[in-house]
């Protein structure tokens, strides 16, 4: 496990793709959301979204979480090709077996951003991002995922969120984990406006 960490993912689609609909999408609190697993507070600052993820689980990467890549697969099979820039230079396909779970929600989160804009119609699609964690100033399990976003793709972040929400949770629940720490943050994040 890294306390300090970085990666930077680009992901690109072109139509054609399988469109995946989660039957039971988690519900969406903006600003703030949070269920058993983890909770997330989101923000848009100049040209990104940001959203700050707290995990309860003690689990903090994938690497025992085994059922992660089949249901990725199965469930969101395009992710498995989508670029990644870690520090062993691994593809996510590999990446994923063993890598934060912040790392994996924003590579989720890229798919279905990319998903929303082709099913809206554009040729093709393509979104960036960043995941952060210093575990050594913020609390473990804290992850900063920075995706960048052009006000006119907006529209496409509640329906890929919902969906990002529901599959993280949908393969934290599968591995049976059992949240470690509960905590609610949305007090001391409630007046934050960016
Ligand atoms: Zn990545």
């Amino acid at each position: 496990m890294y306390i300090l960490g970085k990666n930077f993912d680009k992901t690109t689609k072109f139509p054609g793709i399988s469109m995946v609909v989660l039957t039971q999408p988690l519900p969406l609190l903006r600003p703030f959301a949070q269920n058993k697993f983890f909770s997330l507070q989101t923000y848009y600052k100049k040209k990104s979204f940001i959203i700050l993820m707290h995990l309860f689980t003690s689990d903090m990467h994938t690497g025992k979480l085994s059922k992660t890549r089949p249901m990725l697969k199965k469930l969101l099979p395009t992710i498995l090709e989508s670029t990644c820039f870690n520090e062993g230079n691994k593809p996510f396909s590999e990446e994923v077996l063993r890598t934060e779970i912040g790392h994996l929600f924003e590579h989720i989160l890229l798919e279905y951003l990319c998903q929303a804009k082709l099913a809206d119609g554009h040729e093709e699609a393509s979104f960036s991002g960043t995941t952060d964690w210093n575990w050594n100033t913020d609390p473990q399990g804290t992850f900063w995922i920075t995706i960048s976003l052009e006000e006119h793709d907006y529209e496409y972040v509640e329906m890929a969120m919902e969906k990002t929400q529901a599959l993280m949770h949908a393969i934290l629940d599968h591995h049976h984990l059992v949240p470690q720490v509960y905590m609610n943050h949305s007090a001391f994040f409630a007046s934050t406006s960016l």
